[in-house]
This record gives structure tokens, C-alpha cells and sequence, in this order.
């Protein structure tokens, strides 16, 4: 029979009764005798129970002095506790807020107040109760504890205080035990303002006649040739996972004019920034019969939707946390690419035409235009895939029809007019040194009329990071992955 492990570790435990356990402890594995009794006796009152027939009849939000007097049974996790002798609090949280639990010497049984001494942060917890008006506390109510089952028992101190906005230790620490760290509102915080954003999306696409595809994430060739691609074992042969669905949202608009995905991309980004991932989430929007400048009003009167929805559906948590979500005015300032590298080298910065702009070139810029939402439009050909439109006016199409949407110097979404016609298409590809033969299947299609088409890829993790002010794109990602962390 195992010797039950002492839960040591919390910091509030006093350090008689752990010594005391301790030595209980000690005795069991020297004596190797069932100690069930034992700890028990030492006041282990809170033992893990079944859910059975507990079911939830309030969230936090809804206790309020409104209910107070009634019976609720709330269940959550435990996010603080405080002992002030004869009184004792518990914050539970769940998904929609926190309640407090206040359990007072003489008002509620002893068995009771004696388990509720035990209570540990991030228990998963059960408590039925009585509502009390209580000015002091979240919703201006707290319960009044009847009956307590934990379902798990926390059982080590986590390595991270998970209240407040920042956080003590290093990202590493915070990913290796994500799901817990999930638990800090900041954090929890941007992955709601993510539902809103992706319903606002779909919502936004939607009303634009766009369906919703999905195109495979496990493909025979690169989409781009240029990005690098995690090869996988297909069955006998190599295969990789795709780096964007561009290809097929193209080819989608031979049949279903308007197209959009958001799905994952693989990218084997060998460089650390607090901007890449080797997967991120990608909003790929591909729309037939328009150019890139159609495409840009479509996108940025979705950046506005996005916002708007996320100022008034997370009202709440951007006030609570003081959130300072960027003002969005249409139409976005927009910058061609041949003006912006003038005015960076007016700044002193040493760029070239045809050089890519990195975001650190970007900061030396000092134009207010720059700090929020705008375009970089037409592109040099030659930085851009090879699937992007040249300017038939531009001299020896030297020029894309192209565009990036940046916010600050930070790169949200690239896009442009697609080429439509396969000798075209060939010869860009020629010109980039791309083997044609090895995007046959995709060329083949360009034999039964493509239409004029243009979309962009908008990453969503980034988009996040501009909504929410993220410095890093691992914080708005759940389980990020980069060139060191392939788990958890
Ligand atoms: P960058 O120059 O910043 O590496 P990119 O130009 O290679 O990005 P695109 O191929 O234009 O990226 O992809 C479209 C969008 O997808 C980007 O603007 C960005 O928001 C997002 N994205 C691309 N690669 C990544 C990545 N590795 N991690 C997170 N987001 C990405
Ligand atoms: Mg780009």
C-alpha cells in the first residue's frame, strides 16, 4: 500500500503542522502501515470527492445582492484565500467572474469553517451556500458556505502568482504549466477579446457573401517556394505541412468567388522574435473580380468591425484591466513603398530600394501616421511571391500590386492582386527559381479560366497583439510553438 504524500508546500501552511506531518510521514515509511487515519487525524478534513449529482445553479455573475437569502451552488477554482482567525474568505472563479465564499466561526457548521482552513489556491472547488449582501465584495455579494466538495485538491504551490496583470517569473516558467497560467486574467483576458475577433470575422465575412473553407494542411509542394517548411513523412513518401493555404483559396475562386479560411500555417522560422511562430492562425480572404485596392477597403473596414465588436463585447474586461484597445478611423493612412523608403532615408535610415522594411528601420520613422493601422502599398516585385500581380504600367513590372497592412512596425496582414493568367504565372515563377513543374497540379487549373482575383493573409496572433497591446506573440497564442518549444 502507498504512504499518502503529505501536501506540503504551500506557503500557508503553518510550519507546525508540516513538521508534525512530516513525522507522521517519516513513521509510515519506516513502519510501512496505512496512514489514512493518520492524516485525517491530522485534519485533512477536504478529501477529493465525485462531482455525483452537483451541478451548478448560479455562475459568480449572478450572485448578487438581488439573490441574496436564496440557495445557490457555485463551482470553480479557488484564485485566493485569507484566514483572519475566526473568519475566512475564498475567492472561487469561474469562467464568467469570482465570488466570495465567507465562512465565519459560529455562522457556518465547524466541519465547515475546519475544511474551508484547508482550502488551497487553484482547488477545483463545489461550494452550496446561502447569498448575503455584502458591499465589500465582487457583485456586492458573497456566499455564505452550507456544504463544500473538492473535486481536485491542489496540490503543489504553483510556481507563479497568477493574480495581477504581470507576472513575477519568465515566460518559460509561465508556458511549461500553461493551463494554469491561462488562469491569470490579463492572459484569459486576450483570448476572449479572440472569440470576439474571430465571431466578429466570420461575421464581417459573411455579410460579404464569403464561405468558409478549409483547405490541406499536409500538401506536396511549397505554396511559396521562399518560407521555410517542416517536411512529415506521408505514408512512403516526404510531404510538408502547408505555410499558408494560398494556392488552394485561389484556386477556390473558380467556383466559389469568395473564400475565406482561418486555419493554421507552419512555418520553420529559425530566427526568436516576439513575432514569429512555427504555427501561427492565419485569416486568408481571397475574393474573385477585384483588384488589391478593393481587397484594402474590404480589409480595413474588417479591422474597424473587429475593434468596434471587441470595444463593445469586452467592454468590461478592457475597463477592469485598463486596456487601451487603438482608435480606428477609416481609411487607414496609406504609404506606397517607393515614398516610405524616401522618407526613411530622409530619417537616416540606410535602406535601399528593393530592400524588405524591417520593423526595426520602421521605429526610426518619426510620423505619427506610422503609430496605428496603415498600408504599405506597392511592393517591389522582387520582395513579394511569385503569384503577386506586377503593375502592367510599371516600367519592366518592377512594381506589385501589393500591400502590406502594418500596425506600428509591426507586419498584420500581406496582400495583393494574384496573377490570373498561366503564361504570366510561369514566367514569374521562372524568374524566381521555381521549378513550374512542381506546381503542376495547381497549374494545370489556370486551363479553365481563373478570374481576376486579390486577398491577403492576416495573422491572427498579431492582430491580437495590436488590439490588446501584447508585446510578445507568444502571449497571444495558447500553447505556442517556436524553434525551442515543441511542448506542452
Ligand atoms: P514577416 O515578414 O513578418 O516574417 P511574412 O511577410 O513572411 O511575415 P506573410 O507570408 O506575408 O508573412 O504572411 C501573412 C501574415 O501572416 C503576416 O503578415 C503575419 O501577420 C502572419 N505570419 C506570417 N508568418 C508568421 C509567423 N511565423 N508567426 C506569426 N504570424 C505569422
Ligand atoms: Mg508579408
Amino acid at each position: 500500500m502507498l504512504c499518502p504524500r503529505p501536501r506540503q508546500g504551500f506557503h500557508e501552511r503553518s510550519s507546525a503542522l508540516t513538521l508534525a506531518l512530516l513525522s507522521k510521514v517519516k513513521l509510515c515509511s519506516q513502519v510501512q502501515t496505512p496512514t489514512t487515519s493518520v492524516v485525517k487525524a491530522l485534519g485533512d478534513l477536504l478529501q477529493e470527492e465525485e462531482l455525483g449529482q452537483w451541478r451548478r445553479t448560479h455562475y459568480s455573475s449572478e450572485i448578487n445582492p438581488s439573490a441574496s437569502d436564496s440557495e445557490v451552488l457555485a463551482m470553480g477554482w479557488v484564485s485566493g484565500v485569507r484566514d483572519h482567525g475566526n473568519i475566512r474568505f475564498v475567492m472561487l472563479r469561474d469562467m464568467r467572474g469570482e465570488i466570495q465564499i465567507t465562512a465565519k466561526r459560529g455562522e457556518c457548521s465547524d466541519r465547515v469553517f475546519d475544511m474551508i482552513k484547508e482550502v488551497k489556491e487553484h482547488t477545483s472547488l463545489g461550494v452550496r451556500g446561502k447569498v448575503r449582501s455584502q458591499q465589500k465584495a465582487p457583485n456586492g455579494a458573497e456566499i455564505v458556505p452550507l456544504e463544500l466538495k473538492a473535486f481536485s485538491v491542489s496540490k503543489k504551490a504553483a510556481p507563479f502568482l497568477i493574480q495581477g496583470k504581470t507576472s513575477s517569473v519568465g515566460i518559460d516558467t509561465r508556458l511549461d504549466l500553461r493551463a494554469v497560467d491561462l488562469r491569470r486574467i490579463s492572459l484569459s483576458t486576450i483570448f476572449r477579446i479572440r472569440q470576439t475577433a474571430l465571431n466578429a470575422i466570420r461575421e464581417f465575412l459573411a455579410r460579404q457573401q464569403f464561405i468558409e473553407v478549409n483547405t490541406p494542411k499536409m500538401i506536396a509542394t511549397a505554396t511559396e517556394g521562399g518560407a521555410a517548411l517542416f517536411p512529415i513523412f506521408y505514408y512512403d513518401r516526404e510531404a510538408f505541412l502547408a505555410q499558408s493555404p494560398q494556392l488552394y483559396k485561389e484556386q477556390l475562386t473558380m467556383a466559389f468567388e469568395n473564400v475565406f479560411e482561418i486555419g493554421p500555417i507552419f512555418r520553420a522560422e529559425p530566427s526568436r522574435t516576439n513575432r514569429h511562430l512555427s504555427e501561427a492562425t492565419s485569416v486568408d480572404v481571397e475574393k474573385a473580380f477585384v483588384d488589391y485596392g478593393d481587397v484594402i477597403a474590404l480589409l480595413e473596414r474588417m479591422v474597424l468591425h473587429i475593434v468596434d465588436s471587441v470595444k463593445e463585447k469586452n467592454r468590461d474586461e478592457i475597463k477592469s484591466l485598463e486596456l487601451k484597445i487603438p482608435t480606428v478611423e477609416l481609411p487607414f493612412p496609406k504609404y506606397t513603398y517607393s515614398d516610405l523608403i524616401e522618407r526613411l532615408q530622409e530619417a537616416g535610415e540606410r535602406i535601399h530600394w528593393g530592400d524588405d522594411i524591417s520593423p526595426q528601420v520602421m521605429k526610426g520613422l518619426q510620423d505619427e501616421r506610422t503609430n496605428g493601422f496603415y498600408f504599405i502599398t506597392d511592393w517591389p516585385a522582387s520582395v513579394k511571391p511569385f503569384y503577386v500581380k506586377p503593375k502592367s504600367d510599371s516600367a519592366e513590372e518592377r512594381i506589385s500590386e501589393s500591400f502590406d497592412l502594418m500596425y506600428g512596425s509591426l507586419e498584420l496582414s500581406s496582400g495583393s492582386t494574384r496573377i490570373n493568367r498561366k503564361d504570366q504565372l510561369v514566367a514569374r515563377m521562372a524568374k524566381q527559381g521555381l521549378k513550374p513543374e512542381a506546381f503542376d497540379y495547381h497549374l494545370r487549373v489556370f486551363d479553365y479560366g481563373v478570374p481576376p482575383h486579390a486577398g491577403f493573409g492576416l495573422g491572427m496572433e498579431r492582430l491580437l497583439m495590436a488590439i490588446t497591446g501584447t508585446e510578445n506573440i507568444r502571449d497571444t497564442t495558447l500553447y505556442p510553438r517556436d524553434i525551442d518549444r515543441l511542448a506542452p
